[in-house]
């Protein structure tokens, strides 16, 4: 199976609108575009389960595919933005979230295809023999990562957070995680309360100790000290397309 990312931005992508600095412009020469922080699981059948829903193309990406479940970290825009048209499908969608009885806009108001779904802090739900548990994170909203498992891999997807409640870091540790990814919002100067930073992100991956680590949820102003320092990060961040087996 294969489990890949349609994007591992921050809200605003890259290119980031009017911007000017190298990482923009570099995106702009190559003709790529980074959205959202978004990642699909593809079956043996060629259906799709979803982490996150950000990603404002899943419509036309997924058209003719069918979507098996949708797994949603929080109601923040960057991560629920593609629902508002895939609510529209002919089909029902099964969406997994965390309790937040708020939701965005008016998701809840309008349902239309989707059929919300909530999973309480480590419950587990399977899909054909993937298991996929919600794993409780601090950030501000409430917010799941969540722990997909395989019969070859172990994958963590754990974005938006600051922090890592310590019942979820035991969980994290104790799952033996072949490839984790994690938020890294900023770059470590930028105090922050609701996301990761590169530095601390880099301790996290250390502390559950897997296979191999990444960081997501970047913005251009995250990786602009980076490229003009040319520092290279123990755990680097990835772009839209990056893919594993799983
Ligand atoms: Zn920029
Ligand atoms: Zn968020
Ligand atoms: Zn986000």
């Amino acid at each position: 199976m294969k489990f890949e990312f349609l994007g591992t931005s921050d809200t605003g992508g890259i290119p980031l609108h009017h911007c000017e600095c190298a990482i923009c412009e570099e995106a702009r020469q190559k003709g790529t575009s980074n959205r959202s922080t978004c990642a699909y699981l593809e079956l043996d059948d060629g259906s799709i389960i979803l982490l996150d829903a950000g990603y404002d193309l899943l419509s036309d990406t997924f058209n003719t595919r069918t979507i098996r479940a949708v797994f949603l970290t929080h109601f923040h825009a960057d991560h629920c933005l593609g629902l508002i048209r895939l609510r529209k499908s002919e089909s029902v969608i099964e969406c997994f979230i965390p309790h937040d009885t708020q939701g965005f806009g008016d998701l809840f108001l309008h349902k239309d295809s989707i059929v919300y779904t909530i999973l309480e802090p480590f419950q587990t739900q399977y899909i054909e023999n993937i298991s996929i548990t919600a794993v409780p994170l601090h950030h501000s909203k409430v917010t799941n990562g969540y722990v997909i498992k395989t019969d070859k891999a172990t994958v963590a997807y754990l974005t938006d957070c600051a922090s890592i409640p310590s019942e979820s870091l035991s969980y994290l540790k104790e799952s033996k995680i072949d490839y984790l990814f994690l938020d890294a919002c900023y770059e470590p100067q930028y105090a922050n309360t609701k996301h990761l930073n590169w530095e601390s992100a880099t301790d996290y991956i250390d502390t559950i100790g897997v296979k191999e680590g990444f960081l997501v949820h970047a913005s251009c102003k995250t990786l602009r000290p980076l490229k003009k320092s040319g520092k290279v990060l123990k755990y680097s961040y990835i772009e839209q397309g990056f893919k594993v087996e799983v």
